[in-house]
């Protein structure tokens, strides 16, 4: 059936959104994405790598400096000091970050800024709220982090046991126009940047028991009392990314603290994880694509038996599984991109490349490692760390097992009971 005798066809992609995306698609050397590659090469470069990682430690300096390129202010708008750019865009950005700077961590810690943070902002943030927080979000002076998971609920996302209540005494939404204020108590888990943050994207209930139709979301300064950040939590990759619990002990908020509206929570998260739980992996896309790179390059200049290893074909079809793989991924990712760009769904596009870019990535850093041999194993080369930093990406923005039952749904498949595939 050609796409015209469909009752669904969609609208045709306006010119310029499709130039954008088959360049982005095409052109693996994009001058967006290799510009960035090069500047961070160049610029995002820390000898104290090693021992960071060794130590868990942030690199306050590599922040600082993506700053000054405008790496956190890409997609904000001009008026709130952002260079306005469009997903596309800022997906080859992020491209190259990956590629370029050896410190995921911290491009880790950058991506959720830019995929989760601000959108959340962008989209449901009044006009105050936007003025307050967007221009530090984009220079760099105010660092954000995202608190929905507890340690009891995790994919069960809507599970969750932090309460809000009004201080007049009531427990529900009602309007958050009504001047009151409200009372937060509540544990939150794994919340990557927590000890760097100084403003909490929260999520929290007015009773656990109504679901996601109890959740609201609120913006939580970390200066306020009753907030208080654990000690970062050693992980085994993305190490360089400050990762702690936050408790909220009566934390009190005034009716501004609402992003959206009250009630509304689950359609913000929902929003939220739409498309950016597969864009936050572009940056993973790009150093898939550096990982390939040294590992063609190694192949050509280590010989055993008298020849290169890449001369055995055992080797050379490794290689050319990292590409296929690298290549799937950026597909997915793109087209995820397009369909989000156009405003139409794309919770299944973004699924599928969720799935596909985290373990690929998986995938590939085991075949690198194994092309390395003992040099791939060994700390000092920084082929294990790859593996370590990616393996994270099955797990966090959903598992991989949640993205499954969101294809499946999609592909029609019912299931008994509460809706499994929340996150
Ligand atoms: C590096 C990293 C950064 C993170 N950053 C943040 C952050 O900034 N903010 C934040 O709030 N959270 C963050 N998280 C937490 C992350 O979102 C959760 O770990 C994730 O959603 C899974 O929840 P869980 O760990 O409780 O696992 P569980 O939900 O307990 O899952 C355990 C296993 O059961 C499977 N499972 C559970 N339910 C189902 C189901 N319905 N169908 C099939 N399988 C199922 C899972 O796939 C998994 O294999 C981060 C996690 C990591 C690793």
């Amino acid at each position: 059936m050609s796409a015209e005798d469909s009752p669904d066809a969609p609208e045709p992609l306006p010119e310029s959104t499709s130039d954008a995306i088959l360049a982005a698609l095409c052109d693996l050397h994009h001058p967006v994405k290799v510009e960035m590659a090069e500047w961070a090469a160049a610029k995002l470069v820390d000898p104290s790598l090693p021992e960071r990682d060794v130590a868990c430690r942030f690199w306050p300096e590599g922040w600082e400096l993506a700053a000054g390129r405008g790496v956190q202010g890409t997609m904000i708008s001009p008026a709130h000091g952002g260079s306005g750019n469009d997903v596309v865009t800022a997906l080859l950005q992020f491209e190259g970050l990956g590629y370029g700077c050896a410190d995921a961590g911290l491009v880790f810690a950058l991506s959720t800024q830019v995929w989760t943070m601000q959108p959340l902002l962008a989209q449901f943030g009044s006009a105050t709220q936007q003025e307050r927080y967007l221009p530090g979000l984009a220079d760099g002076s105010i660092k954000g982090a995202f608190c929905i998971t507890e340690t009891d609920s995790g994919s069960d996302t809507f599970a969750m046991a932090t309460t809000f209540a009004r201080t007049d005494g009531g427990t529900d939404g009602g309007s958050d126009g009504d001047g009151g204020g409200f009372v937060l108590n509540g544990h939150k888990a794994y919340v990557t940047m927590a000890p760097e943050a100084d403003v909490f994207l929260v999520f929290a209930t007015s009773d656990p028991k109504l679901g996601q139709w109890g959740v609201t979301t609120f913006i939580v300064d970390a200066t306020l009392e009753g907030v208080t950040v654990g000690p970062n939590r050693p992980k085994m990759g993305l190490r360089t990314t400050p990762f702690a619990d936050v408790t909220f002990d009566n934390v009190e908020l005034g009716p501004e603290s609402v992003l959206g509206s009250v009630g509304s929570g689950a359609a913000v998260f929902s929003t939220a994880m739409e498309a950016e739980r597969a864009f936050v992996l572009s940056a993973q896309i790009g150093a898939m694509e550096r990982q390939l790179d040294e590992a063609v390059a190694y192949t050509r200049t280590r010989r055993q038996f008298s020849q290169p290893i890449g001369d055995f074909q055992a080797v050379s079809h490794r290689l050319a599984d990292m590409k296929l793989r690298h290549d799937n991924a950026r597909l997915q990712l793109y087209r995820a991109a397009a369909l989000f760009m156009l405003g139409r769904p794309s919770m299944e596009a973004a699924a599928l490349a969720k799935i596909q870019a985290s373990e690929a990535a998986v995938a590939s850093s085991v075949d690198a490692l194994l092309t390395h041999g003992a040099r791939g194993y060994v700390s000092e080369f920084g082929v294990e760390r790859d593996l370590r930093n990616v393996a994270g990406g099955i797990v966090y923005g959903g598992t991989s097992d949640i993205q499954r039952n969101i294809v499946a749904r999609m592909l029609g498949q019912r299931r008994g009971g509460r809706d499994q595939d929340r996150r």
